[in-house]
């Protein structure tokens, strides 16, 4: 299958174009409120202090603070803030122009004259919540030096019933002009900074993430010209790890398929060589000697085509369940009855070879499943446990019930599996000595296929072995009741 995939970019130019953009963000978030807002947010700062400053002398004022206490406050607030303070105090029927007025220490950068003052109290007192708030010349005479220097005064009235107080809270505002000028330099560094920090980011993040992906890229491209020794590198980063970790499973497996493959051609020539030439060599000799025209000889023959058709039946059975085109045929039946008359067949292998097939068997055990599937499984294991008994021919069947299942058993004492094997036993044209006895399928294959009938069935199954000791094969069913 072909993937058509869009246009797609490279790593790098993408990793680039993201942080490219984040830097971009960056200068523009701190041109803004560095350059654009660094002004208004300046001055408004300085208007919240005269207003902040201002609202405690009028609290101080309309609490009736004795005069000594006042002048501290004055004084500490006018420092702390840097600003200039003035408070003034009327009498009952004094007139604007004749306030009593209080001078207060450190007050330097004050320069009103007393018109400007007035006029300042005058736009309070006319104004609805008794406050003003003069900026530079625009509505007093205040003066703006060339630099751009400028001033902020306050004006607060608190009118009682008997006698009237203004507090006025002076600052200045200094030029941001030559700062602003270094500023914009400053980003202009900031921003070349940026790029050759995205740029050098850019490479360093490519190398760490893309270099090792087009490594693994590399290597899962030489796997189909059969080179499946990955290099197990070890990555710096977990994910590139873990795909090179699962491209090394996934070359390994190739391999594992690629060579069973290869074994089940060498193996099903051989199996299908052998029967073949038997049969053609007793028919020739059939044909050469009249004498040897035997049953016992024609037998042979049968038997012979009969394991060719087994082998072939198998392997097409296999194919089919790879495929998922096996349906079950699920019906009840008592698997007491179907393992009794599967045994009956291996009778001769009891009074011919010597074998001792020991029954450990209930009465009934009804179960759900497909019969013919289930015989083929019993009698896999059966022959196997024939085909791998060596000396001791004891081999036992057993049926055990236990929590509403049977376990079927198959147990013999001759070479076992060896410990390392025992997970592969269960793959296609797997087999642990690739030279053993002929057995009835003898490919490799049959276990393979009780694998598939198992699982189609949801059944339980597995082996226990020891080398020498022998093995015991089994698989679990639901019982009926
Ligand atoms: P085969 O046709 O080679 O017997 P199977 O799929 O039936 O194929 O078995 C796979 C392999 O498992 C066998 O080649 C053998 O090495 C091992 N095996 C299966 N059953 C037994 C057993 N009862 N004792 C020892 N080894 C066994």
């Amino acid at each position: 299958m072909v993937i058509v995939l869009k246009k797609q970019i490279s790593l790098k130019w993408k990793i680039g174009r993201y942080l490219l953009l984040f830097g971009v963000f960056i200068i523009l978030v701190m041109f803004i409120f560095q350059i654009g807002l660094l002004e208004p947010m300046y001055e408004q700062s300085k208007i919240n202090t005269v207003k902040l400053v201002s609202d405690t002398i009028v609290n101080a004022l309309d609490d009736d603070m004795d005069d000594d206490a006042l002048e501290e406050l004055v004084f500490e607030n006018e420092v702390k803030n840097d600003t200039c303070i003035r408070y003034f105090r009327t009498e009952e029927g004094h007139t604007s122009d004749s306030y009593d007025m209080y001078y207060m220490n450190g007050c330097l950068l004050y320069r009103m004259r007393p018109e400007e003052i007035n006029e300042n109290i005058a736009n309070a007192l006319s104004s609805q919540d008794k406050t003003y708030l003069g900026i530079s010349e625009a509505n007093m005479n205040m003066p703006i030096s060339e630099n751009g220097f400028r001033n902020i005064i306050y004006t607060r009235i608190l009118q009682d019933d008997d006698k009237t107080s203004i507090v006025m809270v002076y600052t200045g505002i200094s030029s941001v002009g030559a700062a602003l000028q270094t500023l914009r330099n400053q980003m202009l560094y900031i921003g070349i900074i940026l790029i050759c920090g995205v740029i050098l980011l850019t490479l360093l993040l490519y190398k760490q993430i893309a270099k090792p992906l087009l490594s693994i890229n590399q290597q899962a491209k030489s796997l189909p010209e059969g080179k499946y020794d990955p290099d197990p590198q070890t990555n710096r980063y977990r994910e590139a790890q873990e795909l090179n970790e699962t491209l090394v499973k996934a070359a390994e497996d190739i391999q594992k398929a690629d060579k069973a493959k290869r074994d089940l051609i060498a193996n099903v020539s051989h199996d299908l060589r052998t029967p073949l030439t038997m049969i053609s060599g007793y028919g020739e000799m059939m044909i050469d000697l009249p004498e040897e025209k035997t049953d016992e000889n024609i037998k042979v023959i049968i038997d012979e085509s009969k394991r060719l058709t087994n082998l072939v039946n198998d392997l097409l059975d296999l194919s089919k369940m790879q495929e998922n085109k096996i349906v079950l045929k699920e019906e009840q039946f008592d698997l007491t009855e179907l393992i009794k008359d599967q045994l009956r067949k291996y009778d001769v292998y009891q009074y011919r070879d010597g074998f001792v097939i020991e029954e450990k068997l209930p009465d009934c055990v009804m179960v759900r499943a497909d019969q013919k599937r289930i015989e083929q499984v019993l009698n896999n294991f059966i022959t196997n446990a024939i085909n791998y008994s060596l000396e001791n021919k004891h081999i036992i069947v057993k049926e055990t019930e236990n929590d509403g299942y049977v376990t079927v058993s198959i147990q013999d004492f001759g070479q076992g599996i060896a410990k390392e094997n025992l997970a592969d036993i269960w793959d296609r044209y797997y087999k642990v000595d690739k030279t053993h006895v002929r057995a009835s399928s003898g490919s490799g294959i049959g276990l393979a296929i009780v694998k598939e009938i198992l699982d189609l069935h949801h059944a339980e199954y597995g082996v226990e072995s020891e080398p020498g000791k022998g093995s015991t094969f089994w698989f679990k069913l639901p019982v009926v009741k």
